[in-house]
């Protein structure tokens, strides 16, 4: 009866740790990148730009959403800002009205929905501004109006530049396999708060000061305290996902916002803070609420790890 009821709380701090301003989808498929390394590395030597930027942006726009088709490009920068036919197709016309748009497959049109033109007419477009830190922010700032967005695709580039590679699709289980662990479905559970709200993640029960590993490749983008997830560290992976950590004990020491860190990578350790004043914990077991989210920035939406979660234990096991 006493575990039950201590359950039961915990369940519904759980739910409180949930992500503010998202909304919920229970399956969400991943976007899958079709540009390849050899054709990022071929742009970066023919504009002189490094294949990190070329590649920081062709990622972010094949992972923005699942539905993504490739690099999208708003006409005032394929045709430049005062061609009156945003549409213009014809590199020469293009070239005159000061669009980035180029012809990269020799068919005679610059078309942003060929792979080849949109990657040529990305180098050239990066190339306008320089191959260096600030001017690859410069160009970022034509293209993305918010900061949130130019500051992922920075750390996607930082993330590249620390690795070496392009494909970087591995993930771990967030727990050690030495530990003791156990964690359920509980997507979707309607608990307290007269059910209106759901638990937005998976619980993952674990003794004090058990480590939290990295999911993926990526950087942290947030750390610190937040009431309802007490000490929680969100990593952005290079999948464009959110992972977040909540309810942690401590941090990893030398933790810091955009530190670049792969799979496996101890970010913390369990424990039972949140739901107060920063340093509030035990009211509830300890335990990791494990999120993970995705959106292009204006909406973020929390979608189920539970699959995802025993896919990762299942590949850890076979290894
Ligand atoms: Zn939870």
């Amino acid at each position: 009866m006493r575990f039950f009821s201590v359950f039961v709380v915990g369940g519904l701090l759980g739910l409180l740790a949930s992500f503010p301003q998202s909304t919920l989808h229970a399956a969400e498929k991943m976007p899958q990148g079709r540009i390849t390394e050899a054709q990022i590395q071929e742009i970066a030597r023919d504009s002189r730009i490094k294949w990190t930027y070329i590649a920081a942006v062709a990622n972010y726009e094949e992972h923005k959403t699942s539905k993504s088709k490739g690099i999208e490009w708003p006409g005032y920068l394929w045709a430049g800002p005062w061609n009156p036919n945003p549409d213009e197709r014809s590199p020469q016309t293009l070239r005159m009205f000061g669009g980035i748009g180029m012809d990269g497959n020799k068919d005679g049109l610059a078309d942003p929905a060929t792979t080849e033109d949109s990657l040529v007419s990305l180098g050239n477009w990066l190339r306008r501004h320089g191959d260096n830190e600030e001017a690859f922010r410069e160009a970022l700032e034509e293209k993305y109006d918010r900061e949130l967005i130019r500051n992922r695709i920075m750390g996607f580039a930082k993330v590249y530049a620390t690795f070496n590679k392009y494909e970087l699709t591995e993930h771990a289980f967030p727990v050690n396999k030495k530990y003791d662990y156990s964690f359920k479905e509980t997507w979707g559970d309607k608990r307290g708060w007269g059910g209106r709200r759901i638990h937005e993640g998976t619980d993952i029960f674990a003794g004090y000061g058990t480590p939290v590993l990295a999911s993926a490749y990526g950087f942290i983008e947030e750390k610190g305290w937040n009431k309802f997830g007490g000490w929680r560290i969100g990593l952005r992976g290079i999948d464009n996902v959110y992972y977040y950590y909540a309810h942690l004990a401590s941090f990893s020491k030398g933790m810091s916002v955009g530190m670049v860190v792969k799979p496996g990578q101890v970010l913390g350790y369990v424990g039972s803070s949140g739901y107060g004043k920063p340093g509030t914990s035990g009211k509830f077991p300890p335990h990791l609420h494990y999120g993970m989210y995705r959106g292009g920035g204006m909406k973020e939406w929390a979608f189920d790890p539970y699959p995802y979660l025993r896919q990762w234990e299942r590949q850890r096991k076979s290894t």
